[in-house]
């Protein structure tokens, strides 16, 4: 392994084991369930939106390793983003897991985010990364569920 792999493994162990914002929001102003059955990772993501800002965005549920870090990993990026920073950053990342051609990760814009970049080679996993993400997407579009099947 080289040594930018241990790095990105190390920080979605660590998202892992102390998720970033964890907790459920009782002043949410968008939330949504998240579901990914062939895994069995289930997710809540809750955001507050005020105005174009995402002034707080949090999450909870159960998942694997993979999920629960990216939800963290995400949730500590977004916090304090404009919706239109949100979606640049959402678009890096669906092509940083899934698109064909491996993308040379804008690490100025995903930060700790580009640690996923290992899960696109793990089929299985992909899913277990995007959904925190599809979730997102979903609270903000007034969806209240989506699964990733
Ligand atoms: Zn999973």
């Amino acid at each position: 392994m080289s040594e930018l792999d241990d790095l990105y493994q190390e920080i979605i162990l660590d998202h892992n084991r102390r998720p970033r914002n964890f907790r459920a929001m009782e002043d949410s102003t968008h939330s949504a369930e998240g579901h990914n059955p062939l895994c069995g990772d289930e997710v809540t993501v809750f955001i507050h939106l005020n105005g174009e800002t995402i002034e707080d965005v949090s999450f909870n549920g159960q998942g694997c390793a993979i999920s629960k870090a990216s939800a963290s990993l995400m949730t500590a990026r977004l916090k304090g983003k404009t919706l239109t920073e949100a979606r640049g950053i959402v678009d890096q990342v669906r092509s940083l897991l899934t698109a064909t051609v491996e993308p040379e990760p804008n690490l100025e814009q995903l930060g700790d985010i580009a640690a996923l970049s290992g899960v696109r080679k793990f089929a299985v996993r992909v899913k277990c990364a995007t959904l925190p993400w599809h979730t997102l997407e979903a609270a903000l579009e007034g969806r209240a569920e989506v699964s990733t099947e």
